[in-house]
């Protein structure tokens, strides 16, 4: 099935400039910005600058650039966020929700950084 993406999302007006956000990193490939509604002390949302829907997306469809140029974004994210257990940071949680079943909202992929705090369990027993 072929993917398709609507450039009127909320995250799309973002990257063109047209509705204000609170940035924490960007590049040639992706932008990092703070979640408007934060549910840990640290949550950064990091997108593709290209137009796709998920993860999924992504990876199917987008260059070579273009995936390792988003997951090197992330990665500069966890670090200037100081949460890479790696360099002695005490984690975070990495989340792409994607389509009906994954509670997305905003159909433009997104990975959530969510840090700051213990967070429990990965996902809720019951939907
Ligand atoms: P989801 O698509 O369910 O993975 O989550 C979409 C996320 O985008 C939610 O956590 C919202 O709080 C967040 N969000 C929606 N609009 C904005 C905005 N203008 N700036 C920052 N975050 C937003």
């Amino acid at each position: 099935m072929p993917y398709s993406y609507d450039d009127q999302n909320i995250f799309a007006k973002i990257l063109r400039g047209e509705i204000p956000n609170d940035t924490v990193y960007e590049d040639d490939h992706a932008l990092a910005f703070r979640d408007i509604q934060p549910q840990t002390p640290d949550h950064v949302l990091v997108i593709p600058k290209g137009p796709y829907v998920t993860f999924d997306h992504l990876a199917t469809e987008g260059s070579d650039d273009e995936i390792v140029g988003f997951t090197r974004a992330i990665g500069k994210v966890c670090d200037m966020l100081g949460v890479d257990p790696g360099s002695d940071g005490a984690g975070y949680r990495m989340i792409s929700n994607a389509g009906e079943h994954g509670v997305q909202e905003v159909p433009h992929l997104h990975v959530h950084i969510l840090a700051g705090r213990p967070i429990g369990r990965m996902i809720a027993r019951e939907a």
